[in-house]
């Protein structure tokens, strides 16, 4: 606990209980990182998580301002709310994240329940802000219009003991017209690449895997200090970190992806041939549109240069249909790109206008049934296309790491699941060639053979061909029995 920290007032009735918390969390992998930090910070200052989430002396919704019904799910979430806190005295409730940097004092004018809200830039302040707003009896509002510190300096809590998020940026320098990022978090701050990978070692020396490299726009990261071919290096020098399995990076952007990254990819060995690239739409109209720099043929021809550098690499996107003045001609060139760039996954969005982004005040909203029919052709074909490239892999043997959480056992089927290297999702059956049960544990690292697949997730009924325990080093794979044929 840290002592310049106030520590929590112990719950009314319970002076020698600690105080609980709850995080709930929406939206992006964003979000997901600075909850790690939230619950970190909460744990520093002496709370305790929750047994359930309804009985916790501490809520804190970390909210998303994407999409239009964002404000609707909150103050839905906080209505429920007020009767929890009306019947326990002490509780406490707190708003952060974008609809917070967002709405500010609108949120405790609206709900004047809550007890505190703070922003994107002042994660760090939350449990000061608690025990000033319990000592005051009043709410504290506390938004910044940059960043306090680097969230990745904060205490932090992680979901999974073998793979972790490492945020190398905040904020955003571009301005695309559907989003309302850069206004809640402002311009693009970089991370000393230093810092970055006394992080990852850090992680490595506590037992994690495997690092996901997060950014708004990780092709950019350099701008702040001039250096254009800073990404491609810092994925060079992860390779370097000793005990370091697995390296991934989200999100990148088509307009700053440059041929050093995909080299950088293509020669680090744990770096893995995975990309998720946001397309948002093939049509070239709607792109300039959307203000996003690029165009089709660009962002098909990355999709090829990634290919032919790693031809067993696995590429999804995010697409949004329904943008305003969107054709159907506009929409058939993203049905085009789909069937060119051969995803192996699809995020599909329809497009909710965002009050205070451009895109809202545009005239040509396209009304609702077309977007909806749309979506629907458009899922239709991704799944398709999904599928196809999943039935690609069936009798390839793949590397998977057993992840918490989504390794449980599955009770109908006993089996266990687990990512592969180009991050597809595979259950898998832990036993030998002799039926016998193989014990498999959350990160560990297995070799299976695909032997089924499906449009979201692929299947391994064969035995289990390798296991290497967590901690273990490559070459201490434990053969069953079976010649290991490496993908
Ligand atoms: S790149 Fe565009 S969509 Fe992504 S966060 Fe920045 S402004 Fe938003």
């Amino acid at each position: 606990m840290r002592p310049d920290l106030p520590s929590p007032t112990p719950p009314a009735g319970r002076p020698d209980t600690p105080r609980t918390y709850s995080v709930r969390t929406y939206g992006c992998q964003m979000n997901v990182h600075d909850s790690e930090r939230l619950t970190g910070l909460l744990e520093q200052a002496g709370y305790v998580a929750a047994a359930d989430d309804d009985g916790a002396d501490v809520v804190v919704l970390n909210t998303c301002a994407v999409r239009e019904n964002a404000d609707n799910k909150l103050y839905g979430n906080l209505g429920h709310l007020a009767p929890v806190k009306a019947g326990r005295p002490g509780m406490q409730i707190a708003v952060g994240g974008c609809l917070a940097q967002k709405d500010r004092g609108e949120i405790t004018r609206r709900a004047p329940w809550v007890d505190v809200v703070f922003g994107t830039h002042n994660i760090g302040s939350l449990p000061v802000l608690l025990e000033r707003a319990r000592v005051q009896q009043e709410a504290q509002v506390e938004i910044l219009e940059s960043l306090e510190v680097f969230p990745s300096t904060l205490p932090t809590r992680r979901e999974s003991a073998y793979s972790a998020w490492v945020s190398i940026s905040v904020g955003c320098n571009n301005t695309c017209t559907f989003c309302i990022v850069p206004s809640l978090r402002g311009k693009e701050k970089d991370r000393r690449p230093g810092d970055i990978l006394a992080e990852v070692e850090a992680l490595v020396a506590e037992g994690v895997r495997e690092v996901t490299l997060l950014g708004q726009n990780v092709n950019s990261y350099g701008a702040e200090y001039a250096d254009r071919l800073a990404f491609g290096k810092l994925l060079r020098s992860c390779g370097d970190i000793e005990g370091l399995e697995r390296v991934r990076f989200t999100s990148p952007h088509p307009k700053d992806f440059t041929d050093d990254v995909i080299a950088a990819m293509a020669e680090t060995p744990n770096v893995m041939p995975q990309l998720h690239m946001p397309l948002q739409s093939g049509s070239d109209r709607v792109l300039k549109a959307m203000r996003r720099s690029y165009r089709q043929q660009r962002y098909l021809a990355i999709i090829d240069r990634v290919r032919s550098a790693m031809p067993e690499a696995a590429i999804t996107t995010d697409i949004i249909v329904g943008f305003p003045g969107e054709t159907e001609d506009d929409f058939a060139e993203t049905l085009h790109v789909v069937r060119q760039a051969r995803f192996a996954g699809a995020f599909t969005f329809q497009y909710s206008p965002r009050p205070g982004t451009p895109a809202a005040a545009l005239e040509e909203q396209v009304p609702r049934e077309v977007v909806q029919e749309r979506y629907e052709r458009l899922v239709a074909l991704a799944d398709d296309v999904a599928w196809s490239e999943n039935k690609a892999v069936v009798g390839r043997t793949v590397e998977l790491m057993v992840a918490q959480g989504e390794g449980r056992k599955d009770v109908r089927t006993h089996r266990l699941s687990g990512r592969a290297r180009d991050n597809r999702l595979v259950h898998f059956t832990p036993v030998d060639r002799d039926g016998r049960p193989v014990d498999v544990r959350p990160g560990d690292m297995v070799e299976v053979e695909v032997t089924y697949a499906a449009p979201h997730h692929l299947v391994s009924d064969a035995p289990v061909r390798s296991v290497r325990p967590t901690g273990a080093r490559e070459e201490a794979a434990v053969l069953l029995g079976m010649p290991t044929v490496r993908a």
